[in-house]
């Protein structure tokens, strides 16, 4: 009989931990596995804020998959997936076909605009490296346009959509870089604004009072406006346009307001909601014993019957729990239902600055960066051991 075939969609937190885990526990001529990734390197989502605003290299926000897996036992494609047909199981590549037996899908989210006019066109999203790097260029740009026409004063004029853990996450950043933007472009720090503009009654919906409050202070004192219960009518070339039509002009409107599934995982016609599938006990799609969906493709719910958020951490231990199903299934051998374990959230404020829950308190701070850090590094530990936590460690 034939080696069964596996073929993973995506390397990000879910496919490159459910193939590191596919690659210790099957055995020689057990399976076939195949990686597939639009670019041959993983990226560190969970960094992309700092290379956003420009206070991190976009190198250490990216790691070469060659360095990550066993090339013996996995084989990479560097390609695009452009379609997934599950009736013959088959997989479309922009330049060629995969057939499988089991198919694991972990293509990350794409932004949920909420039908905003001009959202799509004019803002920016923090979801690649390519994405980043447009970022940070577009924001120093912006501080050399200033110079050449300083009645301009909407060139540092900066409008972040959303105060999610993106949005937060990233005007802290941002409001680190803009300091030494200012130095290095002789710009009077008086003249920047930075918005911070949230539909929601609150910044970080369904996260602590406490620690919200707390945030938004220390934002405040670097300098951010928060417009919260505000919503976005309209984007435009030229800014955007709130709650009952005021304009806040504005050259750079940087969108992390939602996430969505993937447009191909509705295009292969499984049911989805906002592009998620609501998996089975195992991470299946209903219907399909031989179909895995992980991490922001997927919608999986709580004991109380909410979602989860879709995160790093839920997508890493889809990852684990998947592989081990997939091990299971070939061996015939009974899999194990996924139970999420929620290990706790911190977000960064920008240098020396966080808030967080984990261990079930309560941490703000400079203890809380510290755990940022701490968590950071373990996964860089947790995907490629200490040599990779020394080459793409902060420790500072
Ligand atoms: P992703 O990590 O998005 O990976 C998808 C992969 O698929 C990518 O490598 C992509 O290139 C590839 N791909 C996409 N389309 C195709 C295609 N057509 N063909 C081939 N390849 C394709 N979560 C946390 O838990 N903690 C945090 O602190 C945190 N901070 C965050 C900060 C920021 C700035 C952002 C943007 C997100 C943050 N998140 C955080 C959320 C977290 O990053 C996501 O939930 C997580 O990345 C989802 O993992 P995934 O495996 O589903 O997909």
């Amino acid at each position: 009989s034939s080696i069964p075939k596996i073929v993973i969609l995506g390397a990000g937190y879910g496919g490159v931990l459910t193939s590191l885990r596919l690659q210790k526990e099957l055995n020689y001529n057990e399976a076939d596995v195949t990686l597939v990734n639009k670019h041959d390197y993983h990226y560190i989502t969970t960094h992309l804020h700092m290379p956003a605003a420009g206070t991190d290299n976009p190198e250490n926000a990216r790691v070469n998959i060659s360095k990550l897996i066993d090339e013996f036992k996995i084989d990479f494609v560097k390609s695009t997936v452009v379609q997934i047909r599950p009736q013959d199981r088959k997989v479309i590549l922009e330049d060629g076909t995969l057939s499988y037996d089991y198919l694991v899908i972990g293509l990350g989210g794409e932004p949920e605009t909420f039908g905003i006019p001009g959202l799509l066109e004019n803002a920016m999203n923090i979801r690649s490296i390519n994405s980043v790097r447009l970022i940070r260029e577009h924001i120093e740009y912006q501080f050399a346009r200033f110079k050449r026409e300083p009645h301009r004063t909407d060139y540092l004029t900066f409008v972040v959509g959303g105060a999610g853990f993106t949005g937060i996450e990233f005007i802290g950043e941002l409001s680190d870089r803009i300091p030494e933007l200012c130095k290095q472009f002789d710009v009077d720090p008086s003249l920047v604004k930075i918005y911070n503009i949230e539909a929601a009654p609150t910044a970080l919906p369904g996260f602590d009072p406490e620690l919200v409050e707390y945030a938004m202070e220390v934002l405040r004192k670097k300098g951010v406006t928060f417009r919260i219960g505000t919503a976005i009518k309209e984007c435009t070339p030229d800014g955007v346009i709130v709650g009952d039509g005021e304009e806040i002009r504005s050259q750079t409107v940087i969108w992390t307001g939602g996430i969505r599934g993937n447009r191909l995982i509705e295009e292969a016609g499984f049911e989805t909601m906002r592009g998620r599938v609501k998996v089975d006990e195992f991470m299946r799609a209903p219907g399909h014993e031989n179909i895995y969906i992980l991490g922001d493709n997927s919608l999986v719910f709580n004991p109380e019957g909410r979602p989860y958020p879709p995160t790093a951490q839920i997508a890493m231990q889809a990852g684990v729990n998947c592989a081990h199903n997939l091990v299971a299934s070939i061996r015939n051998q009974p899999l194990k239902g996924f139970a999420y374990s929620n290990k706790g959230t911190v977000a960064s404020l920008g240098k020396g600055e966080a808030i967080g829950i984990a261990f079930g308190k309560k941490y703000k701070g400079r203890v809380a960066a510290w755990l940022k850090k701490a968590i950071d590094l373990r996964y860089l530990f947790i995907i490629g051991g200490i040599p990779l936590v020394l080459r793409k460690g902060k420790f500072l």
